[in-house]
C-alpha cells in the first residue's frame, strides 16, 4: 500500500485533506494525525475491522485498549454509560485536552476497540487538525500512538513514516507536537478515580478538580507485582535500540559517573549516546568521550524535557547508539510523566552515582 503524505498548513487544517483523511477512515481505512500529546493512528472507533488493522499496522497486542477520541462532549454519551459527575467536572477543567477518561462502555464501541474489556478510554484532544479530522471522520476516532509497537512513540511525522510508511493510508504532517508524551489516563469506573498513567495533566491538577485521586501502584514501584490496571503499561514500551541506564544523585556526582562510565563503554567499543540536560551539557562534551550528547533544554524547563525525550531516544537509534546514559528529572508534577517513561525505556534500570564510577 502507498501511503499519502498530506503536509497541513500553518495556519489550520488542510480542508482538502482533512475531508480526503476522514472519507479513508468512514471507509475503514488508517490515517495518523498530530495531536497535542503525540501523533495518533487513528481508524473508526465503531468499526472492528478498523480497530484489527490498528494493532496489525502497529504490531500491537490486540488485548492493549484503544483510546477513543471525541470531539464535542455530548458525543461521549453514545459511547460510555453512566458518565458520572467526576467526568463532566474533569471535562469541564482539562477538554479539551491531553486527559484520557476510562469509562464503562456502550453496546455501539466494538470489544475489538477496548481489548475485550467492558470499559472505554475516551479523550477529547485539542488539536486543531485533530479535531478537524475526527468530526470529518464521524466523530470517533480510536488513536493509539502512531508508533510501531514497542518504539517511542513520534513527536514528528517523519517518524511515523518511518515505522508505518506502506502499513497505513495517509499521514498528516502537522509538524513537532507540543506536549511529547501520552495523555494522562485517569480512570473513573472505580469508586476513587484512579491515575492509570501520569501525564501532562498532573495528579495535583486533577484533585484541585475531585478531591483526593489514587495513582496505579505500578506505576509508583518498580518492583510491585501486581498487573497494571492500564493493559498497555504492561509491555516495555518506549524501548530504544541501545541498553539505557538513568544515573541520579547530586548533579557533580552524576556528571562524573556518567563520563568515566561513558569512557569505559568507549573502551569496549559501545556507541555512546548521553541525555543531558543543559546545565551539565559542556561537562559531558568535554570529558565524557562520547558519540553524541543530547540536551533534553534545562533541568528546570518540564515542558521542554517531555517534548524532546522520544525524538532524542529516536536519533539515537538512528545513530546506531549501543549504550545510553541518562541523567534523572525531578518527579514533581509533569515531573512524574517523565520519570514515567525514561524508566520503562530503561528497563527500570536507575543507579545512584556516586561519584567516580565503578
Ligand atoms: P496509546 O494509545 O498507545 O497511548 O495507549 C493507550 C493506553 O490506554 C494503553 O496503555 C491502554 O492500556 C490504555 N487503555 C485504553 N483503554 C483502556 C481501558 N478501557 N482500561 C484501562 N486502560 C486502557
Ligand atoms: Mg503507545
Amino acid at each position: 500500500m502507498e501511503t499519502i503524505l498530506i503536509q497541513m498548513e500553518e495556519n489550520g487544517p488542510d480542508r482538502d485533506g482533512i475531508a480526503r483523511a476522514g472519507e479513508i477512515i468512514r471507509r475503514g481505512g488508517l490515517v495518523a494525525f498530530p495531536t497535542e500529546t503525540v501523533y495518533g493512528l487513528g481508524g473508526d472507533a465503531l468499526n472492528p475491522a478498523s480497530s484489527r488493522k490498528i494493532y496489525a499496522a502497529k504490531g500491537r497486542p490486540s488485548d492493549n485498549p484503544l483510546i477513543v477520541h471525541i470531539c464535542r462532549w455530548r458525543d461521549i454519551y453514545r459511547i460510555a454509560q453512566p458518565v458520572p459527575e467526576a467526568a463532566k467536572k474533569l471535562a469541564d477543567a482539562f477538554w479539551p485536552g491531553p486527559l484520557t477518561m476510562i469509562l464503562h462502555k456502550t453496546a455501539l464501541v466494538p470489544k475489538e476497540t477496548t481489548g475485550g474489556l467492558d470499559t472505554v478510554a475516551v479523550r477529547y484532544p485539542m488539536d486543531g487538525t485533530a479535531l478537524a479530522l475526527i468530526d470529518a471522520a464521524g466523530g470517533f476516532v480510536a488513536a493509539p500512538s502512531a508508533n510501531a509497537s514497542g518504539r517511542p512513540s513520534p513527536t514528528l511525522a517523519r517518524y511515523v513514516r518511518e515505522d508505518l510508511d506502506g502499513r497505513i493510508d495517509m499521514i498528516l504532517d502537522g509538524g513537532e507536537v507540543g506536549i511529547g508524551l501520552e495523555s494522562t489516563i485517569v480512570d473513573l469506573t472505580e469508586e476513587k478515580p484512579m491515575i492509570l498513567r501520569p501525564g501532562y495533566v498532573t495528579k495535583e491538577m486533577l484533585e484541585s478538580v475531585l478531591g483526593p485521586v489514587e495513582t496505579d501502584r505500578t506505576i509508583l514501584d518498580a518492583d510491585c507485582k501486581l498487573p497494571p490496571r492500564a493493559p498497555g503499561m504492561r509491555y516495555r514500551h518506549y524501548a530504544p535500540k541501545g541498553e539505557l541506564t538513568i544515573l541520579e544523585g547530586e548533579p557533580e556526582a552524576v556528571a562524573e559517573t556518567v563520563c568515566a562510565r561513558s569512557r569505559r563503554a568507549k573502551e569496549r567499543g559501545e556507541k555512546v549516546g548521553i541525555i543531558a540536560a543543559d546545565e551539565l551539557l559542556s561537562r559531558y562534551r568535554a570529558d565524557s568521550r562520547a558519540d553524541s550528547v543530547k540536551s533534553v533544554g534545562s533541568r528546570t524547563d518540564e515542558e521542554a524535557v517531555g517534548r524532546s525525550l522520544y525524538r532524542i531516544l529516536r536519533e539515537f537509534d538512528d545513530e546506531g547508539i549501543t549504550v545510553i546514559f541518562s541523567e534523572s528529572f525531578p518527579e514533581g508534577g509533569f515531573g512524574q510523566a517523565i520519570m514515567n517513561r525514561l524508566l520503562k525505556a530503561a528497563g527500570h534500570r536507575i543507579e545512584k552515582a556516586e561519584g567516580e564510577g565503578k
